[in-house]
């Protein structure tokens, strides 16, 4: 008997341990997977629910004006926008967490409503963007509605009839819980720390991002956080896309229009295409 347990494994014997092994460990790496997915959308959800608290915040304590969305800080000297960011030439804008979270550069840095550079950092976004030759990974995964805010980009124009709102309390026709703020946004197509919707056009400005499995991520006026889940693969995409990516009939493109904003004046017919 002491013989017998002195001999060790066969090759065969360990064969089959190392086979079993790898079975149970091919059953367990999807279930892995699927939970680190899960874990991931929780994160970002909260990270939004986080960013969008810090905007009803901040609109609080400076008579219900919502902090401006797209512009430079340059242009707005001491009353900055929620984030500072800039153009996609300027990329040192985009890897620089300084941007977020120092005072100088960020209202929500400088009111003390976010202080951590994770929370504008969806964990799911994870491609590289590459741009001028060179790869690199953004701080921010998130934009604001560029609807709100109280200095409107004169090259931007949103839609003829449609108007931006710098207080949550002007939104008139539209539930509070119909009207985006924060959204996860593809991370080439992420630039200045405003999400444009062009609204009436057939193209995107900026894409959303759809980094949980072909979902997105979105915050609402009334602070709900919602899982969007695109229909159109090209919401989808993983090419490289920066502004104006044509998109005609795309669902998802005309969901964002009917959620960014609403008329200031109706207009004499809905139709389109
Ligand atoms: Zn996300
Ligand atoms: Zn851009």
């Amino acid at each position: 008997m002491i013989k017998a347990f002195k001999r060790g494994f066969t090759l065969i014997e360990l064969l089959v341990v190392i086979s079993i092994i790898a079975i149970l460990a091919s059953m367990l790496l999807p279930v892995l997977s699927k939970a680190k997915g899960a874990a991931h959308k929780a994160y970002c959800m909260n990270n939004q629910r986080q960013l969008n608290l810090a905007w009803l915040l901040y609109a609080e304590d400076h008579g219900k004006m919502v902090p401006n969305g797209y512009v430079e800080s340059a242009t707005l000297g001491l009353q900055r926008p929620w984030v500072s960011a800039g153009t996609h030439v300027e990329r040192f804008m985009h890897t620089n967490s300084q941007l977020l979270t120092n005072p100088s550069y960020s209202a929500f840095a400088r009111g003390g409503y976010v202080s951590s550079a994770n929370t504008y950092k969806c964990p799911a976004d994870r491609k590289a963007t590459f741009f001028q030759g060179v790869n690199y990974r953004g701080v921010r995964s998130y934009s604001l509605n560029a609807f709100f805010g109280w200095v409107f980009p004169s090259e931007v124009n949103y839609g003829s009839g449609y108007h931006g709102y710098s207080k949550p309390s002007q939104l008139a026709g539209m539930k509070a819980s119909d009207v985006f703020t924060f959204i996860d946004v593809n991370s080439d197509s992420i630039c200045y720390g405003g999400f444009i919707t062009k609204i009436g056009s057939k193209q995107f400005f900026h894409i959303p991002g759809a980094y949980h499995n072909g979902q997105g991520v979105a915050a609402f006026v009334d602070g709900h956080v919602e899982v969007l889940k695109w229909k159109d693969q090209r919401t989808i995409t993983n090419k490289t896309i920066l502004h104006f990516e044509e998109s005609k009939g795309n669902p998802d493109l005309k969901w964002l229009q009917a959620h960014a904003a609403e008329r200031s004046t109706p207009l004499p017919s809905d139709a389109e295409e």
